[in-house]
C-alpha cells in the first residue's frame, strides 16, 4: 500500500486486534494511541513467531521496556501477564517489547518505526488532531509502516529470565528470603540483589514529616473555621 492511497484505503482493524482494543480499552477505561501500538506489536510478535494470539499457555514470555498504556494493549493481545509470569518489564522507558517463543527458543524485538506518529496522519485524514490521527492511523496502517521487527537472541538463558521455579535462598545481608534464584553469591556470601547492588529504598525510622499531609476535605474545613474566626 502506497502512503498516498492510505487515507482512502483504510482497512478495518482485524478481528484479534477490534477484541483485543474493546477489552484493553475496557480495562484501561479510555483507548488511546500507545494501547494499539502494544496490541500491534504483539500480534506482529504472533505472526513474526507463527504462534496464535492470545496465549492461554505459558509458551510465550515478553519483555516490556516501559511500562503504561502500552503495556496493558500488548498483555491483552498477547495473553501475557505479570502475574502468569510470562510478562517481565526491563525499564528502558523504550515503547518496544521482546517476545520469545520457550519451545524453539525463538525471540523477536518489535519497536515503533521512527515515522509511524507522522504516518499515522495519511491514515486519519479526517482526525481532528494528532492524537486521534494516531488512534486511528495506528489500527489502519500497515505493519511495515507502523512498526520494526528484527530477530534478536537472548544473553541469559532462558532458564535465569524466568528463575527457577520453587528455589529458596536466605539473604546473608538483611535476611530476607530470595525465591526464585534471584539470589548473587560474592565472595562466599549469598545476597539478595537490593543488598548486593543498593537498593532502590532506603530504611526510613519514620514517615518524613511533608509525606503526613492533612487531608483535603480537612484542610478546607480547618481553613473555613479560620476565617470564620477572623471575621468574628
Ligand atoms: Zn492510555
Ligand atoms: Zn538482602
Amino acid at each position: 500500500m502506497t502512503l498516498r492511497s492510505a487515507g482512502r484505503l483504510r482497512p478495518r482493524p482485524s478481528g484479534a486486534l477490534a477484541a483485543a482494543l474493546h477489552e484493553s480499552a475496557s480495562r484501561h477505561e479510555h483507548l488511546c494511541p500507545r494501547q494499539v501500538l502494544g496490541a500491534r506489536i504483539a500480534l506482529l510478535a504472533g505472526r513474526e513467531l507463527g504462534l496464535r494470539l492470545p496465549r492461554r499457555d505459558r509458551r510465550l514470555i515478553v519483555i516490556v521496556e516501559t511500562d503504561g498504556c502500552f503495556v496493558d494493549g500488548l498483555a491483552i493481545a498477547a495473553g501475557c501477564s505479570v502475574g502468569g509470569r510470562t510478562l517481565r518489564l526491563e525499564d528502558y522507558g523504550k515503547v518496544a517489547a521482546s517476545f520469545v517463543d520457550t519451545e524453539t527458543a525463538r525471540a523477536v524485538r518489535i519497536t515503533p518505526h521512527p515515522q509511524a506518529r507522522e504516518v499515522a496522519i495519511r491514515f486519519a485524514p479526517a482526525a481532528e488532531n494528532r492524537w486521534q490521527a494516531q488512534l486511528i492511523g495506528y489500527q489502519h496502517m500497515p505493519d511495515d509502516l507502523l512498526l520494526s521487527a528484527n530477530p534478536v537472541r537472548l544473553v541469559a538463558s532462558l532458564a535465569e529470565l524466568v528463575g527457577e521455579a520453587r528455589a529458596r535462598a536466605r539473604c546473608d545481608g538483611c535476611g530476607e528470603e530470595v525465591i526464585d534464584r534471584r539470589e548473587v553469591v560474592r565472595g562466599g556470601q549469598t545476597l539478595c540483589r537490593a543488598c548486593a547492588f543498593g537498593a532502590y529504598y532506603l530504611a526510613a525510622s519514620s514517615f518524613p514529616a511533608q509525606g503526613r499531609r492533612q487531608p483535603v476535605v480537612e484542610c478546607v474545613a480547618t481553613r473555613r473555621r479560620a476565617l470564620l474566626a477572623d471575621r468574628g
